[in-house]
């Protein structure tokens, strides 16, 4: 068998080359290739997709979870509650802005464990960043009310989310701001780096629209010391050719995930699990393995490649080493870093290769 990458992105082009090629070539010729028709059709797209009122197409996604937190007024002095199993570029959005993440241990799916957020609470703190790992939806409801109860506002990071639901309503809506990317690899991928937030309100709208371009609405007029982050017109042509098919490939990919679920057979794992009322998309397949290093060498060895989301928690980090957070204040959130492995997930998967993969993986 060739080798079976984790993630394979030729794919996704090949299934929808000639639409991809048309909208590119479209955009070249066009002559506009910055905040002009593109982006703003698919910022209307985007938003009615997610059922929010409105999109901002930004950079990528840590410009859109930077520009969240700033744009909702939190910055030096404030705390954020982030869960502790993230990537760490949602925890850079809280920090770059002069704020303290503060971290909360993940539940058994991953997810931020709302039980958990009362003890983190301080007079300080001023948010929730929720992130819904791997593609799973959080547990909403309760966290939600917890903000509610306590007068914070909730920033959903939703780089590994798009089109995945808690309850019938999609992720990214339920906070004051979602925040997307569409990094090559995410769900919605882009061809570059790419990034979007969507929000119901005006004025946060307005106020990322303003800071995305330099703090200027006016052209030439700048309003306050803002940044460089557009969504550019081929990337956001490019995304609304893959924004037509998301249904089918998010069918494709819980299929696949569903075959994994339904044929991996091995109690030196443990598979993931889909909590009530959340929805998976599966941007990632996760398994959990005590022997993960004798297992990723197996897999190897039979051309299965795997990648590890994420070996280094962000509070062990060097970069966040000045928190001062030791090692072992987060079991959890530990132990998740030492045990999961990614195994191969992407539209296009055959299904031999599917195959291949499970009887790899009931053979070890
Ligand atoms: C990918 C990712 C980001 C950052 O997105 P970029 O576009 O790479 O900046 C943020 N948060 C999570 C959870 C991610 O997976």
């Amino acid at each position: 068998m060739e080798n079976i990458m984790t993630n394979r992105l030729d794919r996704g082009f090949y299934m929808y080359q000639k639409e991809f090629e048309d909208a590119a070539i479209r955009t070249l010729r066009s002559g506009w290739y910055i905040l002009g028709n593109e982006l703003k059709s698919f910022e209307e797209k985007f938003a009615s997709y997610t059922g929010a009122k409105y999109c901002v197409g930004v950079g990528n996604g840590l410009d859109a979870l930077t520009l969240a937190v700033r744009a909702l007024g939190i910055g030096e002095g404030d705390e954020v509650i982030v869960q502790g199993n993230t990537y760490i570029a949602s925890v850079m959005g809280i920090s770059i802005n002069g704020a303290t993440p503060v971290f909360c241990e993940p539940d058994e799916y991953y997810m931020l464990d709302a039980k958990r957020l009362e003890e983190k609470l301080t007079d300080k703190t001023k948010a929730v960043m929720v992130v819904h790992l791997y593609g799973h939806s959080a547990d909403m409801e309760s966290i939600c009310a917890f903000c509610k109860k306590h007068n914070l506002k909730l920033i959903e990071d939703c780089a590994q989310s798009h089109g995945s639901f808690f309850k019938g309503k999609m992720t990214g809506t339920f906070g004051d701001i979602g925040c997307f990317s569409f990094y090559p690899s995410k769900n919605l991928g882009a061809f570059g780096d790419g990034g979007a937030i969507v929000t119901d309100s005006e004025e946060y709208r307005d106020r990322i629209k303003m800071l995305r371009n330099y703090g200027s609405s006016v052209r030439y007029y700048n309003d306050e010391v803002g940044v460089n982050s557009r969504l550019d017109e081929i990337q956001a042509a490019l995304l609304s050719v893959r924004l037509a098919h998301m249904d089918e490939l998010t069918k494709e990919k819980k299929e696949i995930s569903a075959r994994y679920l339904e044929k991996i057979r091995n109690d030196k794992f443990v598979l993931p699990k889909i909590a009530e009322g959340s929805d998976h998309i599966f941007h990632q397949f996760v398994i959990r393995s005590k022997e993960r290093a004798k297992l990723i060498d197996y897999l190897n060895d039979k051309n299965i490649s795997t990648i590890i989301h994420y070996p280094v928690p962000p509070h062990l980090s060097k970069a966040y080493e000045y928190l001062g957070i030791k090692k072992g204040t987060l079991p959890i959130t530990e132990q998740y870093a030492d045990e999961v492995l990614s195994i191969p997930m992407y539209n296009g998967l055959t299904k031999e290769e599917q195959d291949y993969v499970i009887k790899a993986l009931n053979e070890f």
